[in-house]
C-alpha cells in the first residue's frame, strides 16, 4: 500500500499551516528550491493545504480536432499524461507555455496564453474540463495546418466542455508520479480573508469557505430571453461538473454578432457552436440544455480561468466561496492575478 511518508522525500518547512507539501528529488531538481517556496507561500490572505488527494494525470492520450471560434481555422490538440509536479502546459512547435496566469494576455471574448510571440487562444473550456475533472498534470500539444502560424486556437466543438469531459472519462485517470515513481499530494489554496476585484459594475470575490462554492450572476436587461440569472454550486465535484456545467454552451447576442465580426472575432462562430439570442426574437437555435444555460456557461468559463492559478500540479480553484456578478474572462483573470500577488 502506498504510504505518503515513505515515497515523498522532500519536505520544505514553510509556514505551520502548510502541512503537506512534499516533493521528490527529481521534482526538486526540475524547479529551484526558491520557486517551490514561492509557489506555496502562504500570506495574510491565503494559506495552502493538502486536498487529501494525490495529483493525477490521464491514463492515456486524447486527440481532438475541430474548427476554432475566433479565427475559424481548424486546429488539432493532443493531450498526453505527464509527471506529477509538471502541471498543465501547452506545446506548440517545441515552444512550451504553462497554463498559468503569468502568461495570460487580455483579449476580447476568450482567454489567451502568450509567450515569446506565440499565442494560444480560447484555452478556457479545455482548461475548465481539465481542472474540474482533476487532470492535474497534462501536456497539451496543439497545432493547425499552417506551420508558420503563431496565433493558434483551441477547437470550440459545440461551445461547451462536453467533448473534453467525455474524452477524459473515456480514457480515465491515474495517479501521477514523478520521474522516480513517487506520488505527490495535491495542494489547494484556502482563504484567510475575502479578496475581490471589480471593473465598473462587475465584480468577482473569493470568500473563506471550507469547500468550493460558486455563485454567479448575469444581467442582460436588453435581452428578455436571458434577463437576470443566478446559478449556485454548493459543492463542486467532477460528477456535478460533468452533468450540470460542462454541457452549457457559449452564448452571444445576435445584434452584437456583426460588430464582433468586424472586430475580426467569431469568424468560426455559428449556430452549431453557440446559442444565439436576439433581443427581439429570443433564442434562435433552441432548445437550451438548461433554462439558465448562459449563467452555467459563465461558471464553466470561471473554472477554466481560475485554473490558471494552478502551479506544479496543484488545484487551480481556491477552496473558497467565489461570488461573481457580470464577470468575464478579463475580470476572472484579475482575481487570479490578485490572488497571485498576495502570495
Ligand atoms: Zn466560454
Amino acid at each position: 500500500m502506498w504510504s505518503p511518508l515513505n515515497s515523498l522525500t522532500f519536505l520544505p518547512r514553510l509556514r505551520r499551516e502548510t502541512t503537506a507539501f512534499r516533493y521528490s528529488p527529481s521534482i526538486q531538481q526540475a524547479m529551484t528550491l526558491s520557486s517551490a517556496f514561492n509557489a506555496f507561500k502562504s500570506s495574510k490572505s491565503i494559506f495552502w493545504k493538502s486536498t487529501g488527494r494525490l495529483q493525477r494525470t490521464l491514463a492515456g492520450c486524447i486527440e481532438g480536432k475541430g474548427k476554432t471560434l475566433h479565427s475559424g481555422k481548424v486546429s488539432a490538440v493532443k493531450l498526453w499524461p505527464d509527471h506529477a509536479g509538471k502541471g498543465r502546459y501547452f506545446v506548440c512547435r517545441s515552444n512550451a507555455i504553462r497554463a498559468s496566469i503569468e502568461f495570460t494576455e487580455e483579449s476580447p471574448l476568450c482567454t489567451t496564453l502568450c509567450k515569446d510571440g506565440l499565442k494560444i487562444r480560447t484555452v478556457e473550456h479545455l482548461l475548465s474540463a481539465l481542472e474540474a475533472m482533476e487532470v492535474d498534470n497534462c501536456r497539451i500539444e496543439i497545432k493547425n495546418s499552417d506551420p508558420e502560424d503563431i496565433d493558434i486556437e483551441v477547437p470550440i466543438f459545440d461551445g461547451s466542455a462536453r467533448e473534453w469531459v467525455e474524452a477524459i472519462k473515456q480514457v480515465g485517470l491515474k495517479e501521477a508520479t514523478d520521474e522516480q515513481g513517487n506520488c505527490c499530494e495535491k495542494m489547494a489554496a484556502h482563504m484567510n480573508e475575502p479578496v475581490h476585484v471589480w471593473r465598473n459594475n462587475s465584480f468577482v470575490a473569493a470568500f473563506p469557505s471550507p469547500e468550493i462554492r460558486i455563485t454567479y450572476g448575469i444581467d442582460f436587461p436588453q435581452v428578455d430571453a436571458i434577463g437576470c440569472q443566478w446559478f449556485s454550486v454548493t459543492s463542486l465535484d467532477n460528477s456535478f461538473y460533468s452533468k450540470q456545467i460542462a454541457l452549457s454552451r457559449t452564448f452571444c447576442i445576435y445584434e452584437e454578432v456583426e460588430q464582433m465580426r468586424k472586430a475580426g472575432l467569431i469568424k468560426g462562430g455559428g449556430l452549431e457552436n453557440a446559442i444565439v439570442c436576439s433581443s427581439s426574437k429570443g433564442w434562435l437555435n433552441p432548445p437550451l440544455r438548461f433554462p439558465d444555460e448562459p449563467c452555467r456557461h459563465k461558471v464553466l468559463d470561471l473554472i477554466g480561468d481560475l485554473s490558471l492559478f494552478a502551479r506544479f500540479g496543484s488545484q487551480g480553484l481556491p477552496v473558497a466561496h467565489i461570488v461573481a456578478y457580470k464577470g468575464g474572462h478579463a475580470l476572472h483573470s484579475d482575481l487570479v492575478r490578485r490572488l497571485s500577488e498576495t502570495i
